[in-house]
């Protein structure tokens, strides 16, 4: 049988693109989702040079054997940095020809999902916040009419917040496919917000393997001189490994990664 390992999220830069696929490869992975790294982007032609990029990468990478999916979308801890350039109005029309961009790169078939999406992981003023969750709830309405995932970069979430986020979401665009990254294991209780959650050990063992609805991930950063910098590139493949040792069916453990092709495909 093959066995699929998928990562749920890895950055990866045009530099590390070898170092990327030989050590992922080598270790055992077959799949992964790759996202875009827009964190540096003011304007539209930056996020959507990004996409294009993204998109190159994951040619490479398929080239080389691995399986695929891409997310492509603006990032929204930018928000601050524009503020330096542009008005709210301005920004809110960035972001907005940013998402119409990335989704008719989505519907022509080069992309899967929109992300990382959301709102600031740390204290700002509340203006901005509120400013991203605008923005966010203009993204999830665009990806809603076109049936396409969202991946959400937010702060730490417990199940309450995670029913809050999709109650807010659906309530104003209606049923959505929502991906919180770095998500607490919160493998219930989610109001159908799929958790993506790193993949530490405990993380791991608590997984309800065999059902579909979650994912592990890396978030490896694609910095080759700094591999480390959430988790090593090889962490999921070495899960799989380390929960087939502690006797978890393989079986169980494939239905569960497989579930990416059901999600995002
Ligand atoms: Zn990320």
């Amino acid at each position: 049988m093959n066995l699929t390992i998928f990562d749920n999220h890895v950055h990866i830069k045009n530099e590390s693109i070898d170092f990327y696929v030989q050590g992922y490869k080598k270790s055992g992975g077959t799949a992964l989702n790759l996202i875009n790294l827009t964190e540096n982007c003011v304007n539209l032609e930056c996020f959507i040079a990004e996409y294009e990029r993204n998109i190159k990468v994951s040619r490479i990478l398929r080239e080389s054997g691995l399986d695929v999916i891409v997310t492509i979308g603006p990032y929204p801890i930018n928000i601050l940095a524009m503020h330096k350039i542009f008005n709210s109005t301005e920004i809110f029309e960035i972001y907005r020809m940013a998402t119409k961009h990335a989704i008719k790169l989505i519907s022509e078939g080069k992309a899967n999902a929109i992300g990382e999406v959301g709102r600031f992981h740390f204290e700002v003023e509340r203006t901005y916040q509120e400013e991203a969750n605008e923005i966010l709830k203009m993204i999830a309405c665009e990806a809603h009419d076109q049936n396409i995932p969202l991946i959400i970069h937010s702060e730490s979430l417990d199940d309450r917040g995670m029913c809050q986020l999709s109650n807010e979401l659906t309530k104003s665009c209606g049923s959505l496919k929502i991906v919180k990254h770095f998500s607490k294991p919160i493998y219930n209780l989610n109001c159908g917000i799929i958790p993506s959650v790193p993949a530490s050990r405990d993380n791991a063992r608590k997984a309800p393997w065999g059902k579909k609805g979650f994912f592990l991930e890396t978030d490896f950063a694609g910095d080759e001189n700094n591999p480390n910098f959430v988790l090593p590139l090889d962490s999921v493949p070495r899960r799989v490994k380390m929960l087939m040792q502690e006797g978890v069916d393989i079986d169980n453990i494939n239905s569960s990664m497989n579930y990416y092709k059901d999600f995002y495909i």
